[in-house]
């Protein structure tokens, strides 16, 4: 049994880092994972992690920072498929988002879609690589108008203009970033190993 009785993690409400009261906890017996439902103490949500148990100085079993688990996960699993920079651009982004910082994430979510344009179509700027990558076929027309979309965003949090970067526009950046990356990483692979089957069966 746990001595400390809360748990810190992100509240993605408060957009902050919080120290919640434990109400309930499930020990994984396969894994050293424990299961946490808190409470945010400040708007009162209900937070779900998943944490370990640590001796602290004194001896005593406490809570390591906990993972968010719902509502939507602090660190959505990136495929290993998708480079490993542009994944730490993704995963900072996370961290911005779960901490507030609205433009921060916006431009770590263009920095990423900018290395994709960079790899694919060298040489060129985010604005024409994007539709080099179109012309390629990399991405089809809907993630084209999406990752313009998303350009356009960036250059709202990286520039000094009067209009702000918001927590809806941030979180939907985020959301369209990792859908382009797992579209042109993860999906076109899975599809090419799934014809390689289908034609190892004879099939194709
Ligand atoms: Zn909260």
């Amino acid at each position: 049994m746990p001595l400390r009785d809360s748990i810190v993690i992100d509240c993605p409400h408060c957009a902050t880092r919080v120290s919640a009261p434990v109400k309930g906890y499930v020990k994984h017996t396969d894994t050293d994972n424990t299961i946490v439902l808190a409470c945010c103490p400040s708007c009162e949500e209900a937070l779900l992690g998943c944490t370990q148990l640590y001796r602290d100085d004194h001896d005593d079993w406490v809570y390591d920072r906990a993972e968010r688990l719902w509502p939507e996960p602090s660190a959505i699993d990136l495929s290993p498929s998708i480079p490993e920079r542009i994944r730490q651009d993704i995963k900072d982004a996370q961290k911005c988002i779960a901490h507030g910082i609205w433009s921060a994430a916006v431009v770590l979510c263009g920095r990423a879609v900018e290395r994709l344009a960079t790899e694919k179509a060298p040489g060129k700027t985010l604005a024409t690589g994007l539709t080099e990558l179109k012309n390629q076929g990399v991405i089809d027309d809907k993630l084209f108008q999406w990752a313009d979309a998303l350009r356009r965003e960036r250059n709202l949090g990286a520039h000094a203009t009067t209009e702000e970067v918001t927590k809806e526009n941030a979180t939907d950046v985020l959301a369209f970033t990792i859908a382009i990356f797992e579209y042109v990483y993860t999906l076109s692979e899975k599809y090419a190993e799934f014809k390689v089957r289908k034609a190892a069966r004879g099939d194709a």
